[in-house]
C-alpha cells in the first residue's frame, strides 16, 4: 500500500492523558486517551465508498491486505497509537458532564493534497470514554452511517465522510426498542473521515473542569489548523471563531432544512465545530411534510429534535458553547450579538432557500405569505416534501391552474381526502403562485422557454430527485443481514447523483409505500446501535 503522509496535529497539539490502560474513568486536564481497537478474529470489508480513490487509495491498495488491517483496526499505521478524544455535552437539554468518544477510536491524521483528514474507527472496541457501553455497533447502524454521510457529501452538505464499512465478524447484543427484547446482531465497523472530530463537547468539557488552560490550547489549535482566515489573536480571535462556527453551523443546519433531513440527537456533543453532519443516529427524511416529525422514539415524548425545531435548536447549541467559550471571551454582549446575528441571518436565508425551492429568483413584497400559506398547506395532509418539490419545476407561469394540481397530487399521500377537503385551497395558493412565476418572468429580458428552462436547471439543482428515505435503508440492511449487498451497492451508486434524473434508479422516485409506515427502523428509530 502507499506511503501515507501522517502529520498528527491534534496528539501533537494537546496533552494526552497519561494514564495508558483501558478501563472508564474520569479524566481531568487531558483532550485524549490512548486507546486500542480490539482484535476481531475475521474482519472484512462490505463496501468500500469511491471516497478512497479521492484519497489517492489505488485499487491494488484496495485489495491490499495492509489496508483491510488498517481501517477495519486490527493492525495500526506504523509509528501511529490511535486514540479516543475527550468531551462532555448536553443531551436533550440536560447537561451531561464527561461523555468523549466512547466507540470510536481515533487512528491517525493525513495531510493529502493539501487536505487534512483524520480517520476514525467507529464500533471498533470500548475505549476509557465508554461508560457503559461496550464500544461497539451494529450492521444496520453502520450501514446507515456509511450511506447517509456519502449521501449528504453528494448533496452538497457539510459532513463527516465515510471510506468504508466492514463486519467485525463478531456479534453484539442490542435491544432495539429498548423493550426489553435484545437480541445478536452482527457487528460492523465504519472508518469516518473529516478534517477534524472535535465537537462542541470539547470544549464544554475543559470551560466546565474549569480547564481555562486546556481550552485556550484547543481553541488556539483549532483557529491555527482549521479558521487559518483568522489573522487576529486574543479575545478578538476567538470571537471572530465563535462567529464563523455560528455561521457554518447555521448553513447545515439550512441545508438539513432544504432537503427534508433530522438529525434526530443534536445534542451538542454531536455538533461538529468544523459545522460538519456528524454522527448519524435515529435520523431521518421527511417524507410526509412535518414540522412536528422526529424519527428518533427516544425523543417521541418532547419531540426536542423534530424538524422544524432544528434551527432554534441550533442557536441552543451554539448558546452553550458562547458559554463554554466565555472564559477566553469575557464579553457577553460581543457573545450575545453573535448569538443574535444567527437568528436574523436564519431569517434571510430560511426565505433565499424557500425562494430557490420554489424556482423565484425576484424578490416582491408578498413573497413571505406565499411560502407562509405554502408551509400551511403541506401541513393539510400527508404531501412529500421530495417528490413535492421536485414535481414543482413542471409548473411554470404558462401552466393552467388545474394542471397544476394534477402536478403536485403525485406528492399526495392521501388523494381522495384531498379532492374533497383541501383542494380549494391548493387551487387558490396555486393561483397566487403561478401569478408569482409571472411576474419573475417579466422582471428578465430572456425570453419564456430560456427562462423556464433555466428555472428548472436552478430548481432541480436546490430539490434533489434521490434521498436516502428511511425504508430504503432498511431495506438495504434487511438485505445485508442476510450478507446480500448489491442493493447497498445499487442505492450508493444512485446517491451519488441526488440532483440528476437517473431514470435507471426511477423506482426508488416513488411515495413511501404503505408498508413502511410503521417499521421499525423506516418511521421508528432507536438510539440503540
Ligand atoms: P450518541 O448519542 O450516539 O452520540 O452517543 C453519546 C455518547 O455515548 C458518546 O459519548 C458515545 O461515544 C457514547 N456511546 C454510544 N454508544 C456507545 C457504545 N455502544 N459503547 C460505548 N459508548 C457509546
Ligand atoms: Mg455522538
Amino acid at each position: 500500500m502507499r506511503k501515507l503522509h501522517i502529520d498528527n496535529s491534534f496528539t501533537n497539539a494537546l496533552p494526552k492523558d497519561p494514564i495508558e490502560e483501558n478501563y472508564t474513568r474520569q479524566v481531568e486536564h487531558v483532550a485524549f486517551s490512548k486507546a486500542l481497537p480490539l482484535k476481531f478474529a475475521k474482519s472484512s470489508f462490505i463496501h468500500i465508498s469511491k471516497l478512497a480513490k479521492e484519497l489517492g487509495f489505488t485499487e491494488e491498495d484496495l485489495q491490499s491486505e495492509e489496508f483491510l488491517q488498517l481501517f477495519t483496526g486490527q493492525q495500526p499505521y506504523p509509528n501511529t497509537e490511535s486514540y479516543a478524544m475527550a468531551y462532555a455535552g448536553h443531551q436533550f437539554g440536560n447537561w451531561a458532564g464527561q461523555l468523549g468518544d466512547g466507540r470510536a477510536i481515533n487512528l491517525f491524521e493525513t495531510l493529502q493534497d493539501g487536505n487534512r483528514w483524520a480517520f476514525q474507527l467507529k464500533g471498533a472496541g470500548p475505549t476509557p470514554y465508554s461508560r457503559s457501553g461496550d464500544g461497539l455497533a451494529v450492521l444496520r447502524s453502520s450501514i446507515r452511517e456509511h450511506l447517509c454521510s456519502e449521501a449528504m457529501h453528494h448533496l452538497g452538505i457539510p459532513s463527516t465522510r465515510s471510506l468504508s464499512l466492514s463486519l467485525s465478524g463478531e456479534e453484539v447484543l442490542r435491544d432495539v426498542m429498548y423493550d426489553g427484547h435484545p437480541a445478536h446482531e452482527k457487528g460492523a465497523i465504519v472508518c469516518r473521515v473529516a478534517p477534524s472530530f472535535i465537537r462542541f463537547g470539547n470544549f464544554e468539557l475543559a470551560a466546565a473542569q474549569g480547564e481555562n488552560e486546556l481550552l485556550k490550547e484547543l481553541a488556539d489549535y483549532t483557529i491555527a489548523t482549521f479558521f487559518t482566515d483568522i489573522k487576529t489573536s486574543g479575545a478578538e480571535a476567538y470571537l471572530q471563531f465563535f462567529q464563523e462556527v455560528t455561521d457554518r453551523t447555521l448553513e447545515m443546519i439550512m441545508h438539513w432544512q432544504r432537503v427534508g433531513f433530522v438529525h434526530g440527537v443534536m445534542n451538542t456533543d454531536n455538533m461538529s465545530i468544523l459545522g460538519l453532519t456528524i454522527d448519524y443516529g435515529p435520523y431521518g427524511w421527511l417524507e410526509p411534510y412535518d414540522h412536528g416529525w422526529t424519527p428518533n422514539t427516544t425523543d417521541r415524548q418532547h419531540k426536542r429534535y423534530r424538524y422544524g425545531a432544528q434551527p432554534e435548536i441550533g442557536l441552543w447549541n451554539l448558546l452553550q458553547l458562547a458559554n463554554a467559550l466565555f472564559p477566553l471571551i469575557e464579553d457577553a454582549p460581543a457573545l450575545q450579538r453573535i448569538l443574535d446575528s444567527y437568528k436574523t441571518n436564519y431569517q434571510v436565508q430560511y426565505l433565499d432557500t424557500m425562494m430557490n425551492k420554489i424556482g423565484i429568483y425576484y424578490t416582491h413584497k408578498d413573497d413571505r405569505d406565499l411560502m407562509q400559506a405554502l408551509e400551511e398547506n403541506l401541513h393539510l395532509h400527508e404531501t412529500d416534501m421530495t417528490i413535492f418539490y421536485r414535481e414543482l419545476s413542471k409548473i411554470d407561469s404558462k401552466t393552467a391552474v388545474k394542471d397544476a394540481f394534477k402536478v403536485i397530487s403525485a406528492s399526495f399521500y392521501t388523494n381522495t381526502d384531498v379532492e374533497e377537503k383541501h383542494k380549494n385551497t391548493w387551487l387558490q395558493w396555486l393561483e397566487a403562485y403561478i401569478e408569482r412565476l409571472v411576474f419573475d418572468m417579466e422582471q428578465t429580458d430572456d425570453d419564456h422557454s430560456a427562462f423556464a428552462k433555466a428555472r428548472i436547471e436552478k430548481m432541480n439543482k436546490t430539490n434533489p430527485k434521490y434521498v436516502l428515505r428511511n425504508y430504503i435503508s432498511q431495506l438495504v440492511i434487511d438485505a445485508a443481514d442476510q450478507g446480500d449487498y448489491e442493493l447497498l451497492g445499487e442505492v450508493y451508486e444512485m446517491l451519488q447523483n441526488p440532483y440528476d434524473e437517473q431514470p435507471e434508479f426511477e423506482k426508488w422516485y416513488a411515495l413511501r409505500p404503505e408498508w413502511a409506515r410503521s417499521k421499525v427502523g423506516c418511521s421508528m428509530l432507536s438510539c440503540s446501535s
